[in-house]
């Protein structure tokens, strides 16, 4: 039995014992949690009990962000000792699928995604966890910034489904947590200038206190005549569609240049009607991002290197005792939040 946060059902949290798994395999790690920062589906499984095909049915821990300190490995694990400091992938493949097999093990249909029924997730103190799936952090990168590597994969991977060639002007539609960090990815991976819009000015503000980052307020300016503005007429080479807005679906066709990019990273509650004949008039190519895969190590050498600065988006930092707190905090969405934490370790 150990301490968790448990949703035992829909709007009902409670910080209490539960049984998870103890037993360490040869090929999995003890992972004494550090950090966890809380995501738009956790907040979203608390307020409705569902998303999409996944309902909660039955108590289940929260939280899939986080990072820690290793405490034990298994007979077969070579590359962590206990004391590493590490932060861990949520979804864990079949390794002997198809989808694994073919390097895209994000859409195996037996991947088992921390905290998305049945499936428990990470705010607990301690977890049994792959160590394939455990990457080690370097000095420089904090527990805070550990727990920010799994919302900033979803920007590498957007980025590198993106094909991004140096110099490229990007647009992203959408300036919440996961827009502000595909618009970092982006511009790590070599676009020049990021334009990004939103409808609420503090999350623009956020987001344009990045260098290169240019905010655009949807309420107020025409983003596709923005982007038309700034590069002689042409358009954005690569356009990310995170809000998954109808009006942002339209403006992302209509802002993209011709022969560029859309990447699909928001996800729409219902199906939206998308213009396709805008989109094959300047035939653009067009791609999806689900979750990621294969992008750990690189975004952990972006934060470690110093090239991606996660840390002004962490708004605040609740104890493990105020779990409830923390997701009573997430729920008020306000503007200037972008990412919620729980510190389980030390102060400090
Ligand atoms: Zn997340």
């Amino acid at each position: 039995m150990a301490q968790a946060l448990v949703l035992e059902e829909k709007h009902k949290l409670a910080l209490r014992e539960i049984a998870l798994p103890e037993d360490l395999g040869p090929d999995d790690v003890r992972i004494e949690i550090d950090t966890v920062g809380i995501c738009g589906s956790d907040v979203h499984y608390y307020t409705h009990g569902k998303i999409g095909p996944f309902v909660v049915t039955a108590p289940m821990v929260l939280g899939h962000e986080a990072s820690g300190t290793v405490r034990a490995v298994g007979a077969e694990v070579t590359h962590l000792a206990p004391g590493d400091r590490v932060c861990m992938e949520p979804g864990i493949p079949d390794p002997r699928s198809k989808a694994s097999k073919l390097g895209i093990y994000n859409v195996d249909p037996a991947v088992r995604f921390w905290a998305t029924p049945p499936i428990h997730g990470c705010l607990t103190p301690s977890v049994i966890h792959p160590a394939a799936y455990t990457y080690k952090l370097p000095d420089s990168v904090s527990f805070a910034e550990g727990a920010m590597v799994e919302p900033f994969a979803i920007g590498m991977q957007a980025a590198a489904r993106a094909r991004i060639t140096p110099g490229d002007i990007a647009l992203v539609t959408g300036a919440g947590p996961i827009g502000i960090m595909v618009a970092l990815a982006a511009l790590a991976g070599g676009c020049a200038e990021v334009y990004i819009t939103d409808v609420v000015d503090e999350k623009l503000a956020i987001a344009g206190g990045y260098d290169n980052v240019h905010p655009i307020n949807v309420t107020k300016t025409d983003a596709a005549r923005t982007l038309a503005e700034a590069t002689g007429g042409w358009g954005a080479d690569v356009v990310f569609e995170c809000a998954g807005a109808p009006a942002s679906i339209q403006t992302a066709l209509e802002a993209a240049a011709p022969g560029g990019c859309v990447v699909w990273v928001g996800m729409p509650v219902d199906p939206v009607p998308v213009d396709i004949v805008l989109a094959q008039s300047k035939e653009l190519r067009m791609e999806t991002v689900f979750r990621y895969a294969n992008v750990y190590d690189r975004a952990i050498a972006l934060i470690g290197s110093g090239k991606v600065d996660l840390k002004p988006l962490i708004s605040d930092t609740f104890a493990f005792a105020d779990s409830i707190a923390a997701f009573d905090r997430a729920v008020e969405a306000r503007p200037t939040d972008v990412k919620i934490q729980i510190s389980l370790g030390t102060p400090g």
